[in-house]
């Protein structure tokens, strides 16, 4: 059992400087909005870190990849809430944004659309086994060229 808001801000700010501290650093506002009446979450483990920073690393790369072709102000929003029956996690970004024809691979073990080294495609396929793990699901929302958001349930 973990407390979920703790677990959830302490790995995004993880994930966020060791990003500014990697070679290719740029700076983005987080904005935090949890539900404070999430505390104690029974069927979470530590395990549930890596959902959190695999999601975050893609919100990053997703941003510097726009800073290449236009100039905004980036932006990672992390939400908290109950449902009746679940608990979400949401991670948007105003990165690239998703294209259609690509949103239903996203999960598939070594779909990337980075070059190189630069992406092994496991990450989000890795995220959706320890989600589906935890009895949960991940659900993808994205206006291509706005940004993504991940929805990430358990119940
Ligand atoms: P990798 O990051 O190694 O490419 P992932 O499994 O983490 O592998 O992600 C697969 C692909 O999904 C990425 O290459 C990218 O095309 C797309 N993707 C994931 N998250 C985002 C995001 N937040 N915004 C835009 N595209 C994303
Ligand atoms: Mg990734």
């Amino acid at each position: 059992p973990v407390m979920f808001n703790a677990l959830v801000e302490e790995y995004v700010r993880l994930a966020y400087h060791g990003m500014r501290a990697s070679p290719n650093p740029i700076d983005i506002q987080i904005v935090f909005d949890l539900d404070s009446s999430i505390d104690e979450v029974s069927l979470i483990t530590e395990d549930f870190s890596r959902v959190i920073l695999n999601l975050c690393n893609n919100a990053f790369d997703a941003i510097r990849e726009k800073l290449k072709t236009e100039s905004f102000s980036p932006r990672l929003e992390v939400k908290t809430f109950k449902t009746e029956d679940s608990i979400i996690l949401e991670i948007i970004d105003n990165g690239t944004g998703i294209p259609d024809d690509i949103k239903e691979k996203i999960l598939q073990p070594f779909f990337t659309t980075k070059r190189g080294t630069d992406g092994t495609g496991l990450g989000l396929s890795i995220t959706n086994d320890i989600v589906k793990a935890h009895g949960g699901s991940i659900g993808i929302e994205s206006v291509p060229g706005e940004g993504a958001k991940f929805i990430v349930k358990i119940q």
